[in-house]
């Protein structure tokens, strides 16, 4: 502390305020050393830990601390988090960053620290609760875990015995768990698996998979040169903090940020290039961007002459052509001949001598040009997935594919468990997740589950949502209420919530499940070019373990009766099959104590005891594997990872392999294992090719001729698709917060605090257009309805586009259970019967009595507009993504508009739901598939049910 100035001095004497200055250092040992705020406290002494009460301040009082290392659950990236556990009360006072976890490296976004106050949030669910009137009508009694578990478990008994396998189903929102739940369902038998991957980042992935076999990039922007983001990584996405403090550890050392993306989001504000596209544009830049690379001879020829099929192309399509790489040169710049930087800018408005300036930057780059795309422009438009295959190709031109300060492949740097048991695949194909229109949706149609239980193509008798809801996050909201609401469609709904939200509303079962810190799971994650593995545990049940408390289940740690799903999956199978007839409990037997049920602990201590490195590194401290995660939190189980397509196979592996001596793949019983390059077998990439293929067979097979390479489709936003004398317009609604999370953070009070309404960004010539100015209440209509909300007028927009954030607009019904009151409004919903649903604000959000002080400090009050509600489902045709972007007509309100109104015709959209279904191109496919066998598919199946019967 410096010199106190005179006024200070004499404000001390007086004792207005603490006289700090004649207090000598305090003989508490300090958290930190002065000016080295990243210094963590020692594990050693975790367990027991002493600091300052931080709201006692000015007075010196002690707190005692158990930390306990756990991770974020707040979003997918699972930084680490360490929980400071109050040794007084054994409540969890605060949560900070974990220094020992290698993705986030101690650090964390606003969300992390804020999970505390998802855990103390006075609204939170702390029991079982079952309905007691009607579906919906929001009457619920308290419930036991056993009447819970018995009841389900009988449901699904009988859908099992009576063969209605298909009719059980569980609906994820947040995954995780690395393979738990894909045991679970497969010990059911079920082809139960439903996530919200159509809606998030499928589109994305398929570009991805056509061209290497994989689904993800995994950039490695620390040591890049050049950055290319076709999103907002700086803050927000896949894997935001850990990708955010490499991206600026590449700019520190010279990197070149560039950026797509028509809204000046933060990342754009912070990089070198910001590229403010149309949307749905940016395949056709990043295609002009490769035109110039190949004609000013900036490809890395060793990558493509050996790492590309580019025989199999010409082969293909030019067969009359000599098979030589500078014949493949010549065709593919004829085949891009017209991607000129004009276009380019005609397509997306970016200038093309900014299009040429940066596409120099990336063909200088060379193997150090890391990328990504997440959501953003390949899951908001028609044929978005053709953004990301664009985007790879520019990685394939580069070079840049699996090198250092390039971009790898995701499951190169991700870490797959090993389990003590694996049941069989599954003998089921759900067609309410893969229907045979969409043979090449890369994951299951969850959007259209209403649409498709509406039209009569199956049921769901026993539904289960985890930290998933749809009713709010997915288009067309109304039609999952009108679903939900009927039990013909959906037998019986269980809904697996932290807090209540708009789909438990909807439920019959609402059981309360864990925030990050009351819970098990593991992660891994492509955060960087190393591969890790953390461990999400329970902290509070192991604070229990280590003060040698007496418990058997997390419920009995964690506050009220939440639970975890781990330790509820297995209780619910082993009731399912009480007997073992039904084969389910075998997969349930310790690996430890023969014939008896696996504990949590067991499950986690075999995976721990068969992680590389893990059992060696404990084995130097003196503990078990899963005592040393349990108290690290996590472990790097690779350094790096780059180049693994080079790895060589075995003179064992080659033994009884056939090298085609066309194409150099090296087949095993009848399975491709690698490839033949300059006379080395490789393993290569998990494609036909074993290679990248810019020629796709597959796409050819399966009746898109017209992609057969990478190409730009027109989005269905286009502005040839717009009338902008109507006033029509794109909206751009898949934008995320950076303190805000989809429907997860609504129970963070410091997050809503800092973000609470989401208007309407729009550029000022359009606001001059329509006469709006910021606060102006406006009337975007859809394909479905309309919704009412208000307008900021902002040169961060691009014009020509209007965006919308996607998390606020939460609600609840007078008659329904009080929940998130730091950010829902309270709305009146109203049904004309005829598909016609209204929406309508009653009560903004108010101060509320509660056990948390801060309920009553709520200055807030606009908790925002629902915008997805009334949104039409678009599923693209080819990657199965819904493709987020709308087309609205703006106007302004009449009269009877109020802010957050909103309409929706669920006839008008299912009809919509028939007009995209009509574009596509059913299976069967090749040899009567339903699905290419070399494309992944969640919770695969066993081979035969890949073909279609007769
Ligand atoms: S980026 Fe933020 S929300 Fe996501 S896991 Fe890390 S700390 Fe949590």
């Amino acid at each position: 502390m410096g010199k106190p100035s005179i006024i200070e001095r004499i404000a001390e004497k007086l004792r207005i305020i603490p006289n700090l200055h004649d207090q000598v250092e305090p003989p508490l040992e300090r958290l930190t050393e002065p000016g080295k705020l990243t210094k963590f406290p020692p594990p050693e002494k975790w367990d027991h830990w002493t600091e300052y009460e931080a709201t006692k301040w000015s007075r010196k009082e002690k707190r005692n601390y158990m930390i306990v290392p756990t991770t974020c659950f707040n979003c997918e990236s699972a930084c680490g988090l360490t929980a400071y556990i109050d040794k007084d009360n054994w409540e969890i006072r605060k949560f900070e960053g974990n220094p020992y976890h290698p993705g986030s490296r101690g650090r964390n976004c606003a969300k992390g620290p804020a999970t505390i106050n998802q855990i103390t949030d006075p609204d939170r669910i702390l029991h079982p609760m079952r309905r007691k009137g009607a579906r919906g009508s929001g009457e619920w009694e308290r419930v036991s875990w056993d009447e819970v578990l018995d009841d389900i478990a009988a449901k699904i008994r009988k859908a099992l015995q009576e063969g209605r396998n298909n009719e059980v189903a569980y609906h994820v929102g947040r995954p995780g768990h690395e393979g738990y739940m894909d045991r679970i369902l497969q010990s059911w038998n079920v082809d139960g698996h439903n996530s919200h991957t159509n809606i998030c980042s499928s589109g994305a992935r398929f570009g991805y998979n056509l061209w290497y076999g994989y689904d993800r990039p995994s950039p490695d922007h620390a040591h890049a040169k050049a950055i290319l983001l076709v999103s907002a990584h700086l803050e927000s996405g896949h894997y935001f903090n850990p990708h955010a403090q490499r991206i600026i550890e590449g700019k520190m050392k010279g990197a070149k940020l560039i950026t797509l993306d028509p809204r000046l989001s933060n990342t754009a504000s912070m990089s070198d290039y910001w590229l403010p596209t149309y949307p749905g544009s940016e395949a056709a830049l990043l295609l002009a961007m490769a035109k110039v690379i190949l004609d000013e001879g900036l490809y890395n020829r060793a990558f493509l002459e050996n790492w590309v099929n580019w025989e199999q192309y010409l082969k293909a399509l030019h067969p009359d052509s000599e098979v030589t790489f500078d014949q493949f040169i010549e065709k593919i710049r004829e085949e891009y001949k017209d991607y000129t930087p004009e276009y380019a800018e005609q397509e997306s408005g970016v200038e093309a001598e900014k299009v040429v300036e940066v596409a120099r930057i990336i063909g200088e780059a060379g193997e150090r040009f890391s990328t990504h795309n997440w959501r953003s422009a390949a899951s908001g438009n028609l044929g978005g997935w053709c953004v990301s295959r664009a985007l790879h190709f520019l990685n394939v031109l580069t070079g840049s594919v699996g090198t250092k300060g390039g971009t790898s492949p995701n499951a190169w740097n991700k870490f797959k468990p090993t389990f003590f048991d694996k049941p069989p695949a599954q003998k089921f194909w759900n067609e309410l997740h893969f229907p045979k229109e969409y043979p090449l949706a890369f994951f299951e149609m969850s959007f259209l589950l209403p649409h498709m239980l509406k039209e009569g193509r199956g049921k769901m008798d026993v539904y289960f949502t985890r930290v998933f809801n749809p009713v709010w996050t997915y288009p067309d909201g109304f039609s999952w209420i009108e679903a939900l609401s009927d039990e013909s469609m959906v037998g019986m709904h269980i809904a697996l919530t932290p807090t209540w939200n708009e789909t438990a509303f909807f439920a019959d079962y609402v059981l309360p499940m864990g925030h990050s810190a009351e819970r098990h799971d593991i992660n891994s994650y492509a955060t960087h070019s190393g591969m890790w593995i953390a461990f999400r545990q329970p902290v509070l049940r192991e604070a229990a373990r280590k003060a040698g408390k007496d418990f058997t289940h997390t419920y009995e740690v964690n506050p009220g009766e939440v639970w975890e799903e781990d330790e509820f999956w297995i209780e619910l199978s082993w009731r399912i099959d009480p007997d073992g007839s039904l084969g389910i409990r075998k997969h349930f037997l310790s690996p430890y104590r023969k014939g008896e049920k696996i504990t949590i602990d067991e499950y986690y201590q075999f995976i721990f005891e068969h992680t590389p490195g893990l059992p060696e590194a404990s084995e130097k401290e003196g503990l078990t594997p899963l005592q040393y995660m349990r108290k690290y939190g996590a472990f790097e189980v690779e350094k790096h990872s780059y180049s693994k397509h080079l790895k060589q196979l075995s003179p064992e592996q080659m033994q009884g392999a056939d090298v085609d001596p066309e194409t150099g793949v090296i087949l095993k019983e009848g399975s491709e294992i690698g490839v033949m390059v300059n006379g080395t077998p490789f393993v290569g990439f998990p494609t036909p090719s074993r290679k990248n293929e810019f020629y796709s067979q597959t796409m050819v097979d399966w009746k898109w001729p017209e992609y057969a390479i990478p190409t730009y489709i027109k989005s269905h936003i286009h502005p040839e698709k717009l009338d902008r004398e109507k006033g029509e317009y794109v909206l751009v609604p898949t934008f995320r917060l950076p303190t805000l999370i989809h429907s997860r953070s609504g129970n963070a009070k410091w997050l809503t605090e800092i973000s609470n309404r989401n208007p309407i960004w729009m550029h000022p010539e359009e606001a001059r257009r329509f006469g709006f100015k910021t606060g102006d209440l406006v009337k975007l209509n859809t394909d479905i309805g309309y919704f009412v909300d208000k307008v900021w007028v902002t040169e961060g927009m691009k014009p020509g586009v209007i965006a919308c954030s996607h998390h606020l607009g939460r609600w609840r019904r007078p008659e329904d259970k009080i929940g998130n009151r730091w950010a829902t409004n309270t709305v009146a919903i109203k049904n004309d019967g005829n598909g016609g649903w209204s929406m309508r604000t009653l009560e903004g959000i108010k101060p509320f009595d509660s056990s948390d002080a801060d309920s009553k400090r709520i200055f807030w009050s606009d908790g925002g507009v629902h915008q997805n509600i009334t949104h039409a489902v678009h599923p693209d045709p080819i990657s199965g993504m819904h493709c987020w972007h709308q087309r609205v007509r703006i106007e302004r309100p009449g009269p009877n508009d109020q802010y957050g109104d909103i309409f929706v015709d669920t006839k008008r959209s299912f009809e919509n739901y028939k007009e995209w279904l009509a574009m596509t191109r059913p299976a069967p496919g090749p040899d009567g598939l339903r699905r290419p066998l070399w494309f992944k598919r969640a919770l695969r199946p066993t081979e035969d049910t890949f073909y279609i019967k007769e």
